[in-house]
């Protein structure tokens, strides 16, 4: 994303008026590191909250991570959270994540640590009839591209039971994810358009839920409701709502390509 179009996101996010907090996201927004930290002055000079996501790969020692820690730490970002987990580095006490939140916190930022496992079955809570239903541990949540992968060997729930989104406010979305080819993102994959070619705030105004395609059955019935609403024919059962709902919209990405969106989060291209 050039800084053009981060400064036409920035102005379109404070005309929207209730926007407070910026967030910095990838892919890995330290690939960018130039445009990243003049992307968190020009927000942090508009009065918003700028916060940073990143795998923390820049991170060779703590010496280091400093340098580019450094200008982020004069800016004043309030959160700067890492994957600090063995998906991306494995179990080293070293690893670039710990590096960088240990420089972090020798120069006052606020961090969070962010970890992902693969989740596990293990034996529900033992009852006095035996182990209970199998549950499962890793607190992912099934969304993109990642879904078929975690989601093999784990337990699964009738379709019929999943029938609302858990995660997500699809009335009212209380965040957006816009990315470089500037899809407005209301769930990993579920565009609410494209703000290069309508402005944001145009966007989130006209937004309504029931008229959204995706989004309209989502709210009156869950993913379940969308497989019913376009009379799909998938498996009878899946592991979570989320697993279903990206079951189903794979199989309408090519009837609603303007609101699924971008294909890569559908590992298509
Ligand atoms: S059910 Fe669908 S829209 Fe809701 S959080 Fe899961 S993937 Fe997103």
């Amino acid at each position: 994303m050039t800084l053009k179009q981060i400064r036409t996101i920035l102005e379109e996010s404070d005309r929207i008026g209730t926007v407070q907090e910026i967030y910095f996201e990838g892919g890995e927004p330290f690939l960018f590191y130039p445009v990243m930290v003049e992307g968190i002055r020009l927000a942090k000079n508009m009065g918003f909250r700028a916060g940073i996501v990143s795998n923390g790969y820049w991170s060779t020692c703590v010496e280091d991570a400093k340098l580019w820690l450094g200008p982020l730490a004069e800016l004043g970002i309030s959160d700067l959270s890492i994957s600090d987990d063995t998906l991306h580095f494995g179990d080293r006490n070293d690893s670039p994540a710990k590096c960088a939140l240990a420089a972090a916190k020798a120069l006052g930022l606020p961090t969070a640590s962010i970890s992902k496992a693969k989740p596990q079955v293990q034996d529900g809570p033992d009852i006095g009839l035996g182990k209970g239903t199998p549950e499962i541990s890793g607190g992912i949540k099934l969304r993109g591209r990642a879904v078929e992968k975690f989601a093999e060997g784990l337990p699964t729930r009738k379709c019929e039971e999943l029938n609302s989104c858990p995660y997500e406010d699809l009335v009212d979305p209380k965040r957006v994810h816009v990315d470089s080819y500037g899809t407005v993102q209301i769930c990993q994959g579920i565009s609410m358009g494209n703000c290069w070619e309508t402005p944001l705030s145009e966007l989130v105004r006209d937004y309504d839920s029931q008229k959204h395609p995706i989004c309209g059955p989502l709210v009156r019935g869950g993913p379940i409701g969308l497989v019913e609403e376009y009379g799909l024919t998938l498996e009878d059962e899946y592991v979570d709502e989320c697993h279903l709902c990206y079951a189903a919209r794979l199989a309408l990405i090519d009837k609603f390509p303007e609101y699924l969106a971008p294909r890569q989060v559908y590992g298509l291209e």
